[in-house]
C-alpha cells in the first residue's frame, strides 16, 4: 500500500471510529456569496458562464481549439504542428525565459490553438494551461509577446447546519461537504465539546470557506465558525486574529482549543502505551515505557502539541533524531525516532501549537515507523493521557471589545440560518 491510500484508509477508518455514533436527521446546506469575500469578476469566469471571451480573446472573432499534450510532446512540436516556423518558436522561447520554463510542459496538460478562422493555416496566439490556476497566453499579433495570468480564486462561505441523528460523515459527503470541516470542527472545539460522546439531537452550525476557479469548486480554505449545541449549552469557536492574537475563540475570548492537542500525529493509532513494566522488544527485557508510541506511516508530519520553544533538535543512539519542546516552567514534550527535523527547527527556535517540527521515521531504537511521544511535567516523564492539563491563557481585557464586536458580527450571520428546534441565545456581557 501507497502511503496516500494509507493515509486516507486511515482517516476513513477514524471518522467511521469517532461518527459511527453520529446521527442526522437533516443537513441543510447553504451556500451564498458574500459582498466582502475576495472576488471579483474576471474575464476568465465570464467566459465559462457562456459570455464573449476567453484567455482574453473574443470568441465573435475568434476560433479556439482546444488540445491535451500526449506523451512525448514537446513544446516545438506543438508549435510546429499548429503551424509555426521554427524562427517564431524560437522567439517564443526568447520570450518566455524569464517568466516560465516552456520545457517542462506536461502530458495530459490543455493548451490552445487561437485562430481568427477555423481553417487558417497560422494561430494568431497559443494558450498553455498547466494547472486550473494559471494559464500562459503566446500571443502571435503583430510582435510576440507572452504572458502568465495567474486566474482569480473566488473564495465563498458556506454554511452548513445539522442535527445529529445518523452518520454526520457519511451525511456531509452526500451534500458534497469537505469531510475534512469534521476535522476542523473538531479541532476547534476540542475544548468544549467530546466528540467521542455526542448525542443524538445535538445540532451544529459552520462557516467555512469554499474555493473557486470559473465557477469551479477547487477546495476548502479555513473554517470561520462553528457552534455545537448540547446537553451543555452552545458551544462556539470562532477564527479571529489580530496583531496579538490569532486562532480560534469562545463566545466570551477564550481560546476555544485545548492548550495542548491530545496527540502529536493527525491520523494515528496509539501503538505502545505508557506502561511502567513493558517488555521491550529489542532489549528482550521488561524496562519501563514512559511514552506513548504513536504508528504512522513515513514522512507522516509531526506537530507540537503546544507553543513553546525548542530545547533539543539532535540525535541520540536510542532517540534517534528527536525534538524536545518546553512549554512553560512546568511543561516539556519530547518526539523520538524522527526522519527528518521540519525546517527552521533548532535549539531556540520558537513553536506554536500545531505547527510541524519534525517527520515519522524509525530512527534509533526503534522496530518501525512511529513517534516516541514523551510527556515532562516537573523533570519527570508522565502519562500525558491521565494529566489534569492547564486551561488556555484567556484574551486580554484590553482586547475583548474588539474582540465582540467581531463576534456579534459572525454570530448574526451563524443565526441567518435559524437551527429547526431552538435558536442559538447568546449572552453579551
Ligand atoms: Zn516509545
Amino acid at each position: 500500500m501507497n502511503l496516500t491510500s494509507l493515509k486516507t484508509g486511515k482517516l476513513k477508518k477514524r471518522y467511521s471510529d469517532i461518527f459511527l455514533s453520529f446521527i442526522i436527521a437533516s443537513v441543510f446546506i447553504f451556500a451564498y456569496h458574500l459582498d466582502n469575500s475576495k472576488t471579483q469578476k474576471s474575464e476568465e469566469s465570464q467566459a465559462v458562464k457562456g459570455v464573449t471571451n476567453r484567455f482574453g480573446f473574443n470568441l465573435d472573432s475568434f476560433y479556439i481549439q482546444e488540445n491535451i499534450i500526449q506523451k512525448n510532446e514537446v513544446f516545438g512540436s506543438i508549435m510546429s504542428n499548429a503551424g509555426l516556423t521554427s524562427n517564431l518558436i524560437m522567439l517564443i522561447e526568447h520570450e518566455a525565459k524569464d517568466i516560465f520554463n516552456i520545457r517542462n510542459i506536461q502530458t495530459g496538460a490543455k493548451y490552445h490553438v487561437i485562430k481568427r478562422h477555423e481553417c487558417d493555416e497560422t494561430p494568431v496566439a497559443i494558450v498553455y494551461e498547466p494547472n486550473k490556476y494559471k494559464y500562459l497566453v503566446c500571443d502571435l499579433r503583430n510582435e510576440v509577446k507572452v504572458n502568465l495570468i495567474e486566474k482569480n480564486i473566488e473564495v465563498c462561505e458556506q454554511i452548513v447546519n445539522g442535527t445529529i441523528e445518523s452518520s454526520l460523515w457519511k451525511s456531509l459527503e452526500k451534500e458534497g461537504v469537505n469531510p475534512s470541516v469534521i476535522d476542523l470542527m473538531e479541532e476547534a472545539l476540542s475544548s468544549s465539546v467530546d466528540f467521542y460522546h455526542t448525542q443524538k439531537g445535538d445540532q451544529f452550525k459552520l462557516i467555512f470557506e469554499n474555493k473557486y476557479i470559473d465557477g469551479e469548486l477547487i477546495g476548502m480554505g479555513r473554517l470561520l465558525a462553528a457552534s455545537y449545541n448540547n446537553d451543555n449549552g452552545a458551544n462556539y469557536a470562532i477564527l479571529y486574529k489580530s496583531k496579538d492574537y490569532e486562532g480560534y475563540f469562545d463566545a466570551e475570548g477564550r481560546p476555544a482549543r485545548k492548550s495542548f492537542l491530545k496527540a502529536p500525529v493527525k491520523f494515528s493509532r496509539i501503538s505502545s502505551n505508557y506502561n511502567l513494566r513493558r517488555f521491550h522488544p529489542i532489549k528482550g527485557k521488561t524496562i519501563p515505557h514512559l511514552g506513548t508510541d504513536y504508528a504512522a506511516p513515513y514522512g507522516t508530519e509531526i506537530r507540537s502539541v503546544a507553543d513553546g520553544v525548542v530545547t533539543d533538535a539532535t540525535y541520540g543512539s536510542g532517540n534517534g533524531y528527536f525534538v524536545k519542546v518546553k512549554h512553560n516552567n512546568i511543561y516539556q514534550t519530547q518526539y523520538l525516532h524522527m526522519s527528518r527535523f521540519a525546517k527552521g527547527i533548532r535549539k531556540g527556535t520558537r513553536v506554536k501549537q500545531g505547527q510541524t517540527i519534525g517527520y515519522v521515521g524509525s530512527t534509533g531504537l526503534s522496530t518501525g515507523p512511529h513517534v516516541c511521544f514523551r510527556f515532562w511535567k516537573n523533570g519527570r516523564q508522565v502519562n500525558h493521557l491521565n494529566e489534569k492539563l492547564p486551561l488556555a491563557q484567556p484574551m486580554n481585557m484590553s482586547e475583548l471589545p474588539t474582540y465582540f464586536e467581531f463576534r456579534d458580527k459572525v454570530l448574526d450571520k451563524l443565526n441567518e440560518v435559524s437551527l429547526p428546534l431552538h435558536d442559538v441565545a447568546v449572552s453579551k456581557p
